[in-house]
């Protein structure tokens, strides 16, 4: 099976009616471009970027070290886009030591991925300057986590136009980016409107949806069972994200577990999702997937499994 599996490295990712589907990578280190572009990745879909500031002993990464991660992380791809998220520490990724070390009793709740990059301008500012300064090596999408409200939109945006004003008084070269927005917060999902003003495409973390739509920790045995990514909810946000990014001629993605999860293949094509990523390791098996699909055919079954009361029966 993985050698038929290989095989496909190099078939083009084409439905049986011909709708072309980007198969991307999830990576955590800029080495990880390797393994993405020896399974056909067509590009990287999310760099984890806090993989650079973990596990570190309270010194962060200044602009210089992740300036070159990102580059290397942009060269290693050959071209082919590069999506880097900006850090995304707090709740399930700790950093070893910060100055908003506290225990909270909601990590998940709490200070962490754009809240805690907002929380620290300085630090949001060397990392912006740095991925803005790796596009100028080839295409670079910068993402952002966690977004939930207006108001943390604006300082975003607000913060990168300062980094890149810095950069033009610095006299430092550096790129355009596409502006992406992840949708994880179940709030974002239904304030689609405001993000799509705002950014050129979105990115559906399903890891963070599923567990913030139906308060399920995503990290606690003691409720696995009860994480669902079919439940209707969770897939009534998903559909509705996806048509609304469509309709608009805005690029979507989904990045969480459930792109690389092949029982889940045929539903989100037939949502209308042209954009996987995920890890390296499940790109094949998806192509094969997307290879036997009719998307044109699951449309309308794929409304039908929305409307159940009981989606995953019907995915078999
Ligand atoms: C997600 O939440 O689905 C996601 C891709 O982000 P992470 O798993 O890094 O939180
Ligand atoms: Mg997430």
């Amino acid at each position: 099976e993985r050698e038929r599996l290989n095989r496909l490295k190099h078939t083009p990712s084409l439905t049986i009616d011909s709708q072309r589907v980007e198969l991307l990578a999830n990576i955590e280190m800029p080495e990880d471009t390797l393994g993405a572009v020896k399974v056909g990745a067509m590009g990287v879909g999310l760099f984890r970027s806090e993989f650079l500031f973990m596990g570190r002993s309270g010194n962060l990464p200044d602009e210089q070290e992740q300036y070159l991660a990102y580059r290397k992380a942009v060269e290693g791809m050959e071209g082919m886009p590069v999506t880097i998220r900006t850090v995304d520490i707090g709740s399930d990724k700790p950093l070893e030591r910060s100055k908003h070390q506290e225990t909270h009793l909601n990590p998940a709740l709490g200070l962490r991925a754009i809240r805690w990059s907002l929380a620290d301008p300085p630090m949001f500012l060397t990392q912006l300057r740095a991925i803005l300064r790796a596009a100028a090596h080839g295409q670079v999408n910068l993402l952002v986590p966690m977004l939930a409200h207006a108001n943390e939109i604006r300082q975003t945006l607000a913060l990168l136009d300062h980094a890149r004003s810095m950069l033009d008084i610095a006299g430092m070269a550096y790129g355009q980016v596409r502006l992406g927005a992840m949708i994880e917060i179940p709030a974002a999902a239904l304030t689609l409107k405001l993000f799509l003003k705002h950014f050129d495409f979105l990115s559906i973390g399903t890891n963070d949806l599923i567990q913030y739509t139906l308060a399920i920790d995503r990290a606690d045995e003691a409720v696995a069972h009860l994480y669902d990514p079919c439940h209707p909810a969770v897939l009534r946000l998903i559909a509705d994200t996806i048509a609304e990014c469509n309709l608009q001629g805005k690029g979507v993605s989904i990045c969480g577990e459930m792109a690389g999860d092949i029982s889940m293949t045929r539903l989100l094509l037939g949502l209308g999702l042209r954009s996987f990523s995920m890890h390296p390791s499940r790109i094949l098996a998806v192509k094969q997937q997307v290879l036997r699909a009719d998307a044109s055919k699951l449309q309308a079954w794929a409304q039908q499994v929305l409307a159940s009361e009981d989606p995953a029966s019907l995915l078999q």
